[in-house]
C-alpha cells in the first residue's frame, strides 16, 4: 500500500512517489485527484499497478513532434556541463567504461534511426553524444567520466542495451552540501 504519514519509513515515502508516477499515467487531473484523496485518506486507497515497464512506453520519433527547448539563461535554468560541475564527479582516467553496451551496433541501427537517441536527451550529465552526424557517419560517443551514476539510462533505454555497471575506485558525484 502507498501510504505517506508523518513519521513514515523511508519505503513507505518512496512507495507513495511510485504511485504518484503511475497515477499520474492516468492523466494529470485523474491521476493527480487519485493521489490527492488518497493521501487525505492516509493512503487507503488500493496503490495504482503499472506493469508496463518504463523502457517499453517510449515512442518512436515518427510518431513524435520535435520538441524545442529555450536555451538555459543562467539564473532559473542552467546548462548540463555546469549542473555536472556542481556534483563534483570523479573518474579515474584509466579506469574501464562503466557504460556499456550489450551490442554496439543497436546505438546507431536502433536507438539513433527509429528513436533519435533519446540518451542524449535524458542523461542529466551529457554523457551520451551522436557525432559524425554532419560527415553522414553517426556515432555514440560515451563520456563516461561525467555521469552523475541516477541509472536513467539503465532504466529508460527503450532496447536496453545500456548497461550501468559499478565504476571502479568509488569514482562519481560527491555533493558536499548533502
Ligand atoms: S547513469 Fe545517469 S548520468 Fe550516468 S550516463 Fe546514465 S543517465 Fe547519464
Amino acid at each position: 500500500m502507498g501510504h505517506l504519514r508523518a513519521g513514515g519509513s523511508v519505503g513507505a515515502l518512496e512507495e507513495a512517489r511510485r504511485g504518484v508516477g503511475r497515477g499520474a499515467r492516468r492523466g494529470a487531473w485523474l491521476g493527480g485527484t487519485y493521489n490527492y484523496i488518497d493521501q487525505i485518506l492516509g493512503g487507503i486507497l488500493p496503490t495504482l499497478r503499472d506493469d508496463t515497464p518504463d523502457h517499453a512506453q517510449l515512442k518512436k520519433a515518427a510518431e513524435c513532434e520535435k520538441i524545442s527547448y529555450p536555451k538555459p539563461d543562467g539564473k532559473l535554468s542552467f546548462d548540463k556541463p555546469s549542473s555536472v560541475f556542481l556534483s563534483n564527479t570523479y573518474h579515474e582516467e584509466d579506469i574501464y567504461c562503466h557504460l556499456t553496451l550489450k551490442d554496439p551496433s543497436v546505438a546507431i541501427d536502433v536507438n539513433y534511426k527509429e528513436y533519435a537517441s533519446p540518451e542524449q536527451r535524458y542523461c542529466p550529465a551529457g554523457v551520451y553524444e551522436i557525432v559524425g552526424e554532419d560527415e553522414g557517419n553517426p556515432k555514440l560517443q560515451i563520456n563516461s567520466q561525467n555521469c552523475i551514476h541516477c541509472k536513467t539510462c539503465d532504466i529508460k533505454d527503450p532496447t536496453q542495451n545500456i548497461v550501468w555497471i559499478a565504476p571502479e575506485g568509488g569514482g562519481g558525484p560527491s555533493y558536499s552540501k548533502m
